[in-house]
């Protein structure tokens, strides 16, 4: 009999962002696997089996879902907020194709990432072309970064950082936020949105000659403006940011 693996995304933290296609794949799992910390997020039942695992064994877990399921088990595996958006999704199907196929059943659901969740909470960021990039060189060589980075801003789409920053990548975003500053005006609106949709979250907006890489961590998604973006008073106070659906006309 062979079994399935369901790779769920749970959103960026408020469970009212997890879907109910998401909460009905962590229910009918007997296995859930994943980082420990995004587990923690899931009420595992009594008779559900929870595999925790550690940040960088990425490929590991996937290859221990895909194990499960040759077995004739029912897996979630599990990522933060949507599962194919820098998440174990492709690393799922990689592992497949390492393994040259398998017989399993596999589904990837759909989840909020943290880009949507982000651009909600300011208003509508993302309302025109847009682009959203790792930071992390973890996976790619710093230059590709930096090329795809030129590139995004030199074609003027909003764009969306995830990884800007962690302990062991302290200085990325800075050299980042510097060949922004080379080709952005300075007045262009940047959104450092920290831990979204969670008790501890925090929205802050700058322009980009102000913008420094301490205003971010790994909980962070930066969203830089394009040429077009915009940004408006609140009532009550603070700012909106949008960026409007009509494209700017080159200068
Ligand atoms: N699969 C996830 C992204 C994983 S990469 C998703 O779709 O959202 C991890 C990065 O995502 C973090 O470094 C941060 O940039 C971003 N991120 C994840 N959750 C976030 C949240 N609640 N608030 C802000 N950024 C978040």
């Amino acid at each position: 009999m062979s079994g399935r693996v369901c790779v769920v995304g749970l959103g960026p933290g408020d469970a009212r962002h997890l879907t109910p296609a998401a909460a009905d794949a962590l229910g009918e799992a007997r296995h859930l696997v994943g980082y420990g910390p995004y587990l923690a997020r899931v009420a595992a039942r009594k008779d559900q089996v929870v595999h925790p695992s550690d940040n960088r064994e990425e490929l590991h877990r996937a290859r221990h879902a895909l194990a499960l399921a040759a077995q004739g088990e029912t897996v979630a595996l599990v990522s933060s907020g949507d599962a194919g958006v820098f998440a174990m999704a492709a690393t799922l199907f990689e592992a497949l194709e390492d393994a040259g196929g398998a017989d399993v059943e596999i589904e990837v659901i759909p989840g909020v990432t943290a880009m949507t969740a982000a651009a909600a909470r300011i208003g509508a960021p993302l309302g025109h072309d847009f682009c959203a990039l790792s930071l992390s060189d973890n996976l790619k060589p710093w230059e590709t970064v930096l090329a795809r980075l030129r590139a995004a801003a030199e074609a003027d789409f909003v764009i969306a950082l995830y990884n800007p920053a962690s302990r062991a990548r302290p200085w990325q975003l800075g050299e980042a936020l510097e060949l922004l500053r080379g080709v952005r005006a300075g007045d262009t609106p940047v959104v450092f949105a920290t831990a979204v949709s969670r008790p501890e979250e925090e929205i802050v907006v700058v322009k980009l000659a102000e913008a420094r890489a301490e205003m971010a961590d790994m909980r962070t998604l930066v969203i830089v403006g394009s040429s077009a973006t915009r940004s408006l008073p609140r009532a009550g106070g603070g700012a909106w940011v949008y960026t409007p659906r009509k494209a700017a006309v080159p200068a």
